[in-house]
């Protein structure tokens, strides 16, 4: 077994730099359910969306994921995490103890009493990082007090608080503000507002217009094909890609596992998959140099993810 870290406080950029590592950070997906339905929500979580039910599964996914060699960082995700006590507790405990720093993203929609029950209190206690969403979309569909009370639980903790929004100059101020009105004029010492784009997908989907097409050669590295995924429900997958995670994208980044001897399998196949490496180090778009994908060099694609497939699906058949 690991050795047993203690924990300690991670900023939004050393988060950052453990996802640029291969393999030295992973995220769970921990649930499709949400009870707060914001209109942006990127893997379309919903109130009555598919939760844990199997524990067996689930607690087998968790240990092949904890057994996996890297790994410094593993982030909790969903849907809500905290809608999912008995998950999210488990969860928290056998990542903190197998020695990796623990990044949870939450809504904050349990922060409306002021003074969250205990169990909420031992998860954040646990915790490295919380990414708290604090955009309007977010603000629209929750209590008002959640915020700040999610807030200052966040920070009782001793948990570094990430503020997410959307990356616009009000978003950014309304953000600044809140975080003054919740813990005083010095929160830059234990918090950070992180601006993020509107993402196309899940019920966003329709905020955007579809990306213009690209020719195959023209796309970069993938910036997150580096950090793996490990879902409640028995997949295993080789991005954080949202459509990725929610059943679509190419199926060669997906592994199905019922054990916990499968969940590391997959997941030591997927990291030193030479194609994937490639996709973080050399550039989805260098690689179409090459025979024998070159006839995707001056292929439109409609983004990164698209030429992936291509690839990924070249490689396959030869
Ligand atoms: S380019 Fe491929 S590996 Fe990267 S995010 Fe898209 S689907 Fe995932």
């Amino acid at each position: 077994m690991p050795e047993v870290v203690a924990r300690r406080r991670l900023e939004w950029a050393e988060v950052e730099r453990a996802r640029g590592v291969r393999w030295g950070a992973g995220l769970l997906h921990l649930t499709d359910t949400c009870p707060v339905g914001c209109a942006h929500c990127s893997v379309g979580s919903r109130r009555d969306g598919p939760r844990v039910t199997d524990f067996g599964l689930f607690e087998a996914m968790l240990d092949g994921l904890c057994a996996s060699p890297g790994l410094g960082v593993v982030a909790i995700s969903g849907g809500e995490p905290f809608a999912e006590r008995r998950a999210l507790s488990l969860a928290a405990r056998r990542i903190t103890a197998t020695g990796r720093l623990l990044v949870l993203y939450t809504s904050g929609v349990w922060g409306t009493s002021g003074d969250p029950p205990a169990w909420i209190g031992g998860v954040l206690r646990l915790a490295s990082c919380v990414v708290l969403g604090g955009d309007a979309f977010h603000a629209a569909r929750m209590p008002a007090p959640a915020f700040a009370g999610a807030v200052r639980a966040v920070v009782a903790a001793g948990a570094h608080l990430v503020c997410q929004v959307l990356d616009t100059p009000r978003e950014r101020e309304t953000a600044a503000r809140a975080l003054t009105e919740a813990l005083g004029p010095g929160w830059s010492r234990v918090a950070e507002v992180r601006p993020v784009p509107l993402l196309p997908y899940g019920r966003a989907a329709h905020f955007l217009p579809p990306p213009p097409s690209a020719p195959g050669g023209s796309f970069g590295r993938c910036p997150i094909v580096d950090a793996p995924v490990v879902r409640y429900d028995g997949w295993v997958l080789g991005c954080c890609d949202e459509n990725v995670v929610m059943g679509a994208g190419p199926p060669a980044l997906r592994r199905r596992a019922t054990t916990a001897a499968e969940v590391t399998a997959a997941l030591a196949e997927l990291r030193d998959d030479p194609l994937l490496t490639a996709f973080g180090r050399t550039g989805l778009g260098a690689l179409t140099a090459a025979e024998p994908y070159r006839d995707l060099a001056g292929r439109p694609m409609r983004g990164i993810c698209d030429l992936c497939g291509h690839l990924l699906a070249r490689a396959q058949t030869g």
